[in-house]
């Protein structure tokens, strides 16, 4: 495969993967041309765009610890603090620029998991999942590949077991061995960028036990490999992305990362692109590494596209003659602050990783974890500010089509004016951008991606040193 460098070769990349993509139940011929989901192909493809822009190159690109070439980050592994920092600067960079989800640092941290943990992996069970890893990482990083990171199943019935369930394939799962390989059954939820990626990698989506061997497994497997097949996740305002005019708010990145449930019947994957298969024992710390890694990222990717929300609250407050008012300023203050928060997570948890057996650096698991947390409060309340600066014309506004209506559009004009000299339509534009920004899809994005608040919660149970604390506090109330 010729690699690919530039946007046109990503979009033609996509145009000859040829893989089962369906969307409102029908079979999609060419993602590229599909309206719905081409902004979620140009935000992803600014992950190639912008890296070749000189001024980007810095965080854009990396050189590989394992040919000394120039690659794009997005297949790096990290090597220093240095690197998990530019990780978090390139996500706000590029989420300043798209407003949305760019979906690639989710195959970006599975690559950065699978890689020191089956270095692990190989250290306990002698096995050579390392060697064939980093044959694997090489392929990636010269073919520049967008890779779906695939970790959650469906999980049927939360209360059982992946042994237990009524449906064994609710959790991937291998059904063959062969000597050249492994069958493997099942599905992955949620999984962002799917559509519009090349290939899948594969981990497991929780610790597993003893009887759990066959869904203790990881591997890479292509998007177009036969018996997959990917079927497009609905969004609040879908069916926007289809109309013209601006009242899908973000007509060309759209607002988030375009999930899909990807199918697996009975896929074949060579040994060769397996890197965990049956060593239950490890599956948990598999899980752990990825689930911080992609933590890591939400205070740059959530506060770079904060950053716009706060543009756009202010815009917003600008064109309807508030922006002078201290309880407008106040509250732009009050998201700035947010933003600032998260990002300083990301940036902390970084400054703090250390380096693994691998000789990969990983974030600080403890910090990466409350990152994520503030992130599923903090959008909320940034979203929550944004409305109330927006006033209630961001939920009530006529569609577009009104406005460029023979009869009916000189009334919106009239009567949605605000300050006299902006344009009524730049008005109706910010506020669809605020109103499709903070609502639905995108918001349950923040909440359960990278993992739902309870996930981290139990984190703080495990690296929060609950005991230690206790015996800080014994010792000051000189309790023996
Ligand atoms: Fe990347 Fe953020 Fe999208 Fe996750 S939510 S894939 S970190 S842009």
């Amino acid at each position: 495969m010729k690699p690919i460098t530039t946007t046109k070769d990503y979009v033609q990349s996509l145009k000859g993967l040829h893989h089962a993509v369906y969307y409102n139940g029908k079979r999609v011929k060419d993602v590229t041309e599909h309206p719905a989901l081409r902004p979620h192909i140009n935000a992803a493809a600014l992950t190639y765009e912008l890296a070749l822009r000189p001024e980007h190159e810095a965080l854009m690109t990396a050189v590989s610890h394992l040919s000394g070439k120039k690659i794009n980050r997005f297949t790096h592994i990290h090597q220093t603090v240095d690197d998990l920092i530019k990780k978090i600067q390139m996500l706000r960079l590029i989420a300043h620029e798209t407003g949305s989800c760019f979906q690639r640092c989710v195959g970006f941290d599975a690559l950065n998991a699978v890689y020191m943990t089956a270095y692990d992996i190989d250290q306990k069970f002698k096995t050579d999942y390392f060697e064939k890893f980093k044959k694997y990482l090489l392929h990636v990083q010269e073919s520049n590949v967008m890779v779906v990171g695939g970790m959650t199943d469906p999980k049927g019935d939360r209360s059982l077991s992946p042994s237990r369930q009524a449906d064994p394939d609710l959790f991937t799962r291998v059904v063959q061995r062969r000597s050249d390989g492994i069958v493997i059954r099942g599905a992955k939820a949620h999984m962002t960028g799917g559509i519009n990626s090349h290939e899948i990698l594969l981990m497991p989506t929780q610790a597993m036990k003893e009887d759990e061997k066959d869904y203790a497994l990881s591997c890479a497997v292509p998007l177009n490999a036969p018996g997959v097949i990917l079927i497009f996740g609905r969004q609040t305002n879908e069916e926007r992305k289809c109309e013209e005019g601006f009242d899908a708010g973000n007509t060309q990145f759209g607002l988030v990362g375009g999930e899909a449930l990807i199918v697996f019947e009975d896929v074949f994957v060579p040994w060769e692109n397996v890197f965990l298969c049956g060593e239950h024992e490890m599956a948990g710390l598999l899980v752990e590494r990825f689930a911080t890694l992609h933590r890591q990222n939400y205070g740059g990717c959530k506060g770079g596209v904060s950053d716009i929300m706060v543009g756009a609250s202010a815009l917003a407050a600008e064109y309807q003659g508030t922006a002078g008012a201290s309880h407008i300023k106040d509250k732009l203050a009050e998201m700035m602050h947010l933003a600032e928060t998260l990002y300083s997570g990301s940036v902390a948890c970084s400054a703090m990783g250390y380096k693994t057996p691998s000789g990969a650096y990983y974030p600080d698991p403890l910090l990466a974890n409350t990152t994520k947390h503030n992130v599923t409060r903090h959008i909320y309340e940034i979203a929550r500010l944004a409305h109330d600066i927006a006033g209630g014309i961001v939920a009530t506004m006529p569609f577009h089509g009104d406005m460029e209506n023979s009869d009916v559009g000189r009334y919106v004009k009239k009567y949605l004016a605000g300050v006299q000299g902006v344009p009524v339509e730049s008005r109706m534009k910010i506020l669809r951008l605020i109103e499709n920004m903070s609502g639905g899809t995108a918001l349950v994005e923040s909440m359960h991606g990278a993992g739902s608040p309870q996930a981290q919660k139990v984190m703080y149970g495990r690296l929060g040193n609950l005991e230690q604390k206790k015996r800080w506090a014994k010792r000051l109330a000189r309790i023996d």
